[in-house]
């Protein structure tokens, strides 16, 4: 039986399993990758690796020492997890893998992030991470004096559009006929205040030109106008993600969208179970944020393992 079982190998989870280790607890990462989503890195044209703070970089000296420690983690899917309780009420938990193990575990800690679609637009592939990417909030400050285009129709999107437009010269937000920009949203009405951001709504992609990187997007428009050529130093691909949450339903509350609600301490409707990072409520999808929220998952985790003693 484990101390604590940390699922997933991002920021939050890495962090949190070294505090763990520095605690001495019996602790065992199960992730299906070391490093999450530091690992997708993003590039655009004229933007040097001095201007970027790398993800990676933050984080790099957890993993080395994670990656080193072969006892302390496994690369593996956790497919469910399930409770049970011990003669004197206190509940431990069961992480199901997908390779069929059972893992026991006193604690837990859910840092299993959020994954995104990649795009199905013609011609993204080839740019994807070359021009393309996601996560505007990321390099919005690197888009001073710049273009950039937003793909989207949600929140998600309009938010990156304004966070981009504090920055950038012009910032075009493509949103795609499935669905306009929720109107009425204070999001979208501030969008329309701003002279440097233009909204196509219902169109579609139609391809990407470039050389290197992703120079162009071709934007077809609805009425049978003629497609537009946008050019930009940057596109953003912005839908909504999905958090990786399937495996603690029904055991821990989540949000109608799947986030794992956490209080001020990391902690999750269920006794002995910690969450952290962007599977969370929390929002703010940054590496720094799951740093942080990882280190406080750990300290929780071990106070209530104290406790439990
Ligand atoms: C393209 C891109 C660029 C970004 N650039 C930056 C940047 O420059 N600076 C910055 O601060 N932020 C950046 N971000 C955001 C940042 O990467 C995330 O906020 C951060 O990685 C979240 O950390 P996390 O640990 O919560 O989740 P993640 O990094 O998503 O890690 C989740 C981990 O859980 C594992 N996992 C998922 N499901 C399971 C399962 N069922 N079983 C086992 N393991 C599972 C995954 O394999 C992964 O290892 C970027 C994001 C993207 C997408």
């Amino acid at each position: 039986m484990h101390d604590l079982i940390v699922i997933g190998g991002g920021p939050a989870g890495m962090v949190a399993t070294v505090y763990a280790m520095r605690q001495r607890l019996n602790v065992l990462l199960v992730t299906e990758t070391l490093g999450g989503k530091t690992e997708i890195r993003c590039e655009f044209p004229g933007i040097g690796e001095t201007s970027v703070i790398r993800g990676r970089q933050l984080v790099d000296r957890f993993k080395n020492e994670i990656a080193y420690l072969r006892i302390a983690h496994r690369l593996e899917r956790v497919s469910r997890v399930e409770r049970r309780d011990s003669k004197q009420g206190h509940p431990s938990f069961t992480v199901r893998t997908a390779g069929g193990e059972e893992l026991e575990s006193r604690a837990l800690i859910v840092a299993s992030g959020c994954s995104f679609k990649p795009p199905q637009m013609p011609g993204a592939g080839r740019y994807l991470s070359k021009g393309i990417g996601y996560s505007a909030l990321s390099y919005a400050h690197l888009f001073l004096d710049r273009t950039a285009v937003v793909i989207g129709s949600g929140r998600r999107a309009v938010r990156s559009a304004l966070q981009l437009a504090n920055s950038a010269r012009q910032v075009y937000l493509l949103a795609p006929a499935a669905g306009a920009p929720p109107d009425g949203t204070p999001l979208t009405e501030a969008l329309g205040d701003l002279e440097n951001v233009t909204v196509l709504e219902n169109c579609t992609i139609d391809g990407f030109n470039g050389d290197e990187y992703a120079r162009e997007v071709v934007v077809g428009l609805p009425g049978g106008r003629q497609p537009q050529h946008v050019q930009a130093d940057g596109f953003f691909v912005e839908s909504e993600a999905e958090p990786c949450s399937e495996m603690v339903a029904g055991l821990v509350e989540r949000d109608a969208r799947g986030y794992i609600l956490v209080d001020s301490r990391n902690l999750t409707s269920q006794a002995g179970i910690a969450a952290a990072g962007d599977v969370t409520t929390v929002g703010h999808e940054q590496v720094l944020v799951a740093v942080g929220e990882g280190a406080k998952a750990a300290l929780s985790m071990l106070e209530h393992l104290l406790e439990r003693r």
